[in-house]
């Protein structure tokens, strides 16, 4: 399969617009704002009553503000950040200082914000694990360094022998080479180890292994032992803000902010963007996209049409099988997705108060993580396996009224809760009753940590990957449209020979994280597939 010339995407007079984005997930909001800034006339055609996907904020109980799936930012590409000029319409991230994890013994570890204050903390679990510390940290600076280029990269074809591709294998050869032996050897383990094997080869602290090695898991169908899970650790250090490596944060209003302000430099460029409107189907006539057809029956004229979907949604949806050549279906078909998380948003009447550090503190400002050891994490992972949600889950939670007070109403506050593994094929499936029951075990999983959790709920929200897949329309609810695994990453992502985000129909193009580089709030999809289309639009 050839990809379609380039430079073959010139106006086309009759369509009201040059461009038509599916999807107002932050990735089409950032692909359109491209193509807008670019002086063309865009629209971008979403679904639901808002935009942002999976980074929305809603009023979810009165008074009670929730980043209702995707709660932290850190992956957002400060070259987006800028061109953009996110600031100026309204972005505002407050940083998330520390990572604390109680242990069963009524001990904790400590991630602090401040440096010194973390190696006193980890020299009282392990002297030898605070002298490798700074160590490691320097090295997945270094990893980090050395794949940061390649997510800014259009990924080349491998097999293709045309001059660009070549240039572009030319150039990831050049980069890899560049790296030299050591930092090719440990790039090279993070690609292929899982996250468990790996720490160990640094850390012999088994609590500050399990919490580490969770940044691995997350959003995969795999538990820390699993390899490849190395990967997602590494995908995890890549965030960026202001500079800072690994600094996460809160945006202020929640994740849905991040998705309005992109969706405000969108609009000051020109772009249209309409909501409650869902696609049904592209039109493709002789192998080319004319546009699209909504829900509604409404046929909309443009040129080139940008999926912000998710692959399957992008290819076996919204197209007919007959438009797709033979065998590119069946790849599509083969993409993994296998949603593994769910959300629990707790509205509380007070603080909660942890055992291990009782009553308000410095580490209700941070993430506190359930992950008290490497065996808890994998054992979660069994339940899940064989087709059970983690009767005592992996969990990540964050407080964002402690740094957010809009979130919540005065003296109250509001709880996420991201949790690992709740399978989307459960066994016998999900319903109403085994929603609680997944709730209810996440509720006792914190409640050994935090006793007063019971009472201090007020209200509570569940989300299984099932409720993500009918929300947002991620499919099987995998929070990063399709899993983060060696098979489909780079010039596999979605499928070889079409991870440039064009695709067998001239005119239509992809740019959800079901592409390079991949899910979280990060928009690198959303711009690169913008660079592509104008390179021809
Ligand atoms: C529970 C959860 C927690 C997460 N936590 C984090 C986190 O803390 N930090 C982080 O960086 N990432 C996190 N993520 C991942 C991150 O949010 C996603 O990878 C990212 O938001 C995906 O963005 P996207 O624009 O590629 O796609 P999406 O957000 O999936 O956007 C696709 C859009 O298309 C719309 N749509 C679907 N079908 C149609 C149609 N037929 N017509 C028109 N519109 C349609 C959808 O409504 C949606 O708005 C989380 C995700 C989830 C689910």
């Amino acid at each position: 399969m050839t990809p379609p010339a380039r430079g073959s995407e010139g106006p086309r007079s009759g369509d009201r617009y040059d461009a038509i984005v599916i999807g107002g997930g932050h990735n089409g909001l950032v692909n359109a704002a491209y193509l807008a800034r670019a002086g063309r006339r865009v629209l971008v055609l979403e679904a639901r009553d808002r935009v942002g996907g999976a980074a929305v904020t809603e009023e979810v109980f009165p008074g009670f503000k929730f980043s209702v799936f995707s709660y932290v930012v850190s992956l957002l590409r400060p070259e987006i950040i800028r061109d953009l000029e996110l600031p100026r319409h309204g972005l505002h991230v407050l940083p998330l200082e520390s990572t604390v994890t109680p242990m069963f013994n009524g001990d904790y570890l400590g991630q602090w914000g401040d440096h010194d204050q973390s190696r006193r903390e980890l020299y009282r679990h392990s002297p030898r694990d605070a002298d490798a510390y700074d160590e490691y940290g320097r090295l997945m600076y270094h990893m980090a360094h050395a794949v940061k280029p390649i997510l800014a990269m259009l990924p080349p074809d491998p097999a293709s022998l045309s001059p660009r591709d070549l240039l572009g294998m030319l150039r990831f050869g050049k980069h890899m080479r560049g790296l030299g032996s050591v930092k090719f050897n440990a790039l090279h383990k993070l690609m292929t180890m899982s996250a468990a094997d790996f720490l160990d080869e640094w850390f012999e602290t088994d609590v500050l292994k399990a919490t580490k090695s969770a940044s691995g898991i997350i959003g995969t169908f795999l538990g820390p032992r699993s390899p490849g899970t190395a990967y997602v650790l590494l995908h995890h250090y890549m965030g960026e803000l202001d500079g800072v490596f690994r600094a996460w944060g809160f945006a202020k209003g929640g994740t849905g902010s991040i998705s309005e302000a992109i969706a405000g430099a969108a609009r000051g460029f020109g772009a249209e963007i309409r909501t409650s409107a869902r696609v049904a189907r592209v039109r493709v006539k002789g192998g080319r996209t004319t546009g699209v057809v909504l829900e509604s029956g409404d046929e909309i004229g443009a040129r080139v049409v940008v999926s912000g979907l998710d692959p399957r949604r992008t290819f076996l949806q919204l197209l007919e099988r007959q438009d797709l050549p033979e065998g590119f279906a069946d790849a599509i078909g083969r993409f993994k997705f296998r949603g593994s998380s769910g959300k629990v948003n707790l509205a509380l009447s007070e603080l909660p108060s942890f055992t291990c550090l009782p009553g308000n503190g410095a580490h209700l400002r941070g993430a506190m993580s359930i992950s008290p050891s490497m065996g808890y994490v994998e054992r979660a992972y069994d339940d899940a396996k064989y087709g059970e949600f983690s009767r005592r889950p992996y969990m990540d939670i964050v407080i964002p009224s402690m740094i957010d007070p809009g979130m919540a109403p005065p003296g109250k506050h509001v709880m996420s809760i991201f949790v690992q593994y709740a399978p989307y094929a459960l066994n016998g499936g999900w319903t109403d009753a085994k929603r609680e029951a997944f709730g209810d075990a996440v509720i006792d999983a914190l409640a050994q940590f935090a006793p007063n959790i019971k009472r201090a709920i007020l209200h509570r929200q569940v989300i299984t990957p099932a409720d993500i897949e009918r929300i947002t329309g991620l499919t099987e609810g995998n929070i990063f449209q399709g899993e983060l695994a060696l098979h489909q990453l780079f010039f596999f992502r979605p499928t070889h020979a079409w991870a440039r985000y064009r695709t067998p129909v001239n005119g239509y193009f992809q740019c959800g994280s079901g592409t390079h580089p991949g899910g979280g709030i990060m928009g690198a999809s959303g711009r690169l597939a913008a660079l592509e289309i104008l390179g021809g639009l």
